[in-house]
């Protein structure tokens, strides 16, 4: 399975960003889109029912009118010399109340009726339930929607008539043609608008009596729950949802004298403009804004995060490394404290563990490594110096004499006679074992002679301990000889100092070709 390498924290911090600016800018968005919808929805709900109020009341003065009106009929109906001429004059004034106006005695058998042509004539039977109701009550009454015998749905406004005596003599009704053009019909349906609102009235059944599809009239829509309430006497508003799936906000009140209930009511998808429009608005004002914003957190972001992935780079870069010389850190440039305090602890640990790499643990001078690394250095840029080497004569005596402690003792001491004459531009190093050396950096010949004599004889007069001085062998060789690579340097070096040794130690032997 492979392993996840993990996220640049770059990448985490500007997803965070986005992500918290998007979460925030969703939120926001979301919370004022609801709170508007929310207000605009309470809006429509309170207008609406406003509205059926307004109208409840209106159909209130209508059916006082009406009743009013069939009363002033009958008592003038009252009256023996009454005629049809006088019916068609009290029609002509009730024409915009009323679709037609009849006369009938107890037995409901016409005696007149106004107009001429509705189907009906003088010595015809009523025979609607309304029409009995009204002879059986005498009093002033206003029906239920029923099919009279032209076919129509009526609704009858009827009241008693009494002559000079006081006795009961039949009824006057006025009729209202539900599904044609009717006094009901014109008060409400001037209030429509184009956004989809409308009014309903139903009467106390649940049937609708007026509504602006004259198809639905006389449907009874007792399972509609603002019907449900309206007819059980309840004002109100309410968001509701019609049998055909669309949801309106609809306000309702109870018209008292009759039971019926007034229903307006507006779809709820009014609300998808202001919505859109609302939701445009908002994006087009704060995309700007946001893309401000995410340049300004993505800056920052880098900004936090560079600086890190520069030390994370030298670390992947110096593992990878081929190279001898030891990588230094590169500078970072940050506020963040614990950056600042990373790339410290990491700038002092790399000097430790470069010194630590570079160095002889046991004399404190640069080791064998350091050595390699740098005459090939000094080789490759073409820097004139001068290869010393040293060799301890007969050291292993001193360790067999005195023990290795002792032994590490004289190591230390030859190498800070070493440090004490080199200069700070040379390589004073241990070679190994009780070899030393030192590279002298732009050394003549003589420069380097004068050198190794200094120490040669520094240490053949100095006593170590209990007597002993240690004495050295020296071979050299110069760079500017003409050599192709260190190593031959070194060899020339080495060949030198044999020669030391051979003739006798403690002195310095310079290489040259003819002699070896
Ligand atoms: P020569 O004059 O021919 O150089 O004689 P020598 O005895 O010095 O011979 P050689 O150079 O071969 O001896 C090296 C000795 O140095 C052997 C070993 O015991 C000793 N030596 C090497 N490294 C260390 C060290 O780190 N500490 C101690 N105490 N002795 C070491
Ligand atoms: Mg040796
Ligand atoms: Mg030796």
């Amino acid at each position: 399975m492979r392993k996840s390498k993990g996220f640049k924290l770059r990448t985490i911090l500007s997803m965070l960003v986005i992500g918290s600016v998007l979460l925030t800018a969703i939120i926001g968005g979301y919370l004022a889109i609801s709170g508007n919808v929310r207000s605009l929805s309470s809006n429509y709900l309170e207008n609406n029912y406003g509205y059926a109020k307004k109208l409840a009341s209106n159909t209130n003065d209508l059916l006082n009118v009406l009743q009013n009106n069939m009363m002033s009929i009958a008592d003038i109906a009252g009256d023996e010399s009454f005629s049809q001429k006088e019916l068609d004059m009290l029609f002509k004034g009730n024409e915009q109340y009323f679709n037609s106006i009849i006369i009938a005695d107890t037995s409901r058998i016409i005696k007149f009726v106004s107009p001429g042509n509705t189907g009906l004539v003088a010595g015809a039977l009523i025979t609607s339930d309304a029409s009995l109701q009204a002879t059986m009550y005498r009093k002033s009454n206003i029906s239920e929607p029923y099919v009279g015998a032209t076919g129509r749905l009526i609704l009858l406004i009827s009241a008693p008539i009494y002559n000079d005596k006081g006795s009961y003599i039949g009824l006057a009704g006025g009729t209202i043609y539900l599904q044609d053009d009717n006094v009901l019909s014109r008060m409400l349906g001037e209030h429509y608008y184009g956004n989809g609102s409308y009014v309903y009235v139903v009467d106390s059944e649940g049937r609708i009596l007026y509504h602006p599809e004259e198809g639905r009239v006389n449907e009874i829509v007792i399972d509609n729950a603002v019907v449900n309430k309206v007819i059980s006497g309840r004002n109100g508003s309410d968001q509701v949802t019609n049998s055909m799936g669309t949801t309106f906000f609809a306000g309702y009140a109870y018209e008292p004298i009759s039971g019926w209930g007034v229903v307006s009511q507006t779809p709820i998808s009014v609300l998808d403009k202001p919505k859109w429009d609302l939701i445009r608005n908002m994006l087009q004002k704060n995309i700007p804004l946001f893309f401000i914003i995410l340049i300004i957190a993505l800056r920052v972001s880098s900004y936090i995060s560079k600086p890190l992935n520069i030390l994370v780079k030298f670390s992947e870069d110096a593992l990878d490394s081929q190279k001898a010389n030891p990588p230094s850190l590169p500078k970072v440039n940050s506020f963040i404290y614990d950056v600042r305090q990373l790339h410290k602890s990491m700038d002092k640990y790399l000097d430790l563990l470069n010194a630590e790499i570079q160095t002889d643990s046991l004399t404190g001078l640069s080791n064998r490594k350091t050595f390699d690394r740098t005459i090939q250095e000094w080789f490759d840029e073409q820097i004139a110096f001068s290869l010393i080497l040293i060799d301890l004569d007969y050291f292993k005596l001193i360790n067999d004499e005195f023990g290795h402690t002792r032994g590490d003792e004289a190591l230390r001491y030859v190498a800070s006679q070493l440090e004490a004459v080199a200069s700070a531009e040379d390589l004073s190093f241990r070679y190994g074992g009780e070899e030393f050396g030192i590279l002298v950096k732009f050394g003549g010949k003589q420069d380097a002679v004068n050198l190794a004599e200094k120490l040669r004889k520094k240490l053949e007069t100095s006593e170590i301990f209990n007597g002993q001085v240690i004495t050295i062998s020296i071979g050299i060789a110069f760079s500017c000889d003409n050599i192709e690579s260190p190593q031959k340097l070194v060899e020339m070096a080495d060949a030198a100092l044999y020669q030391s040794k051979n003739e006798g130690r403690n002195r310095t032997t310079v290489y040259s070709d003819d002699e070896m």
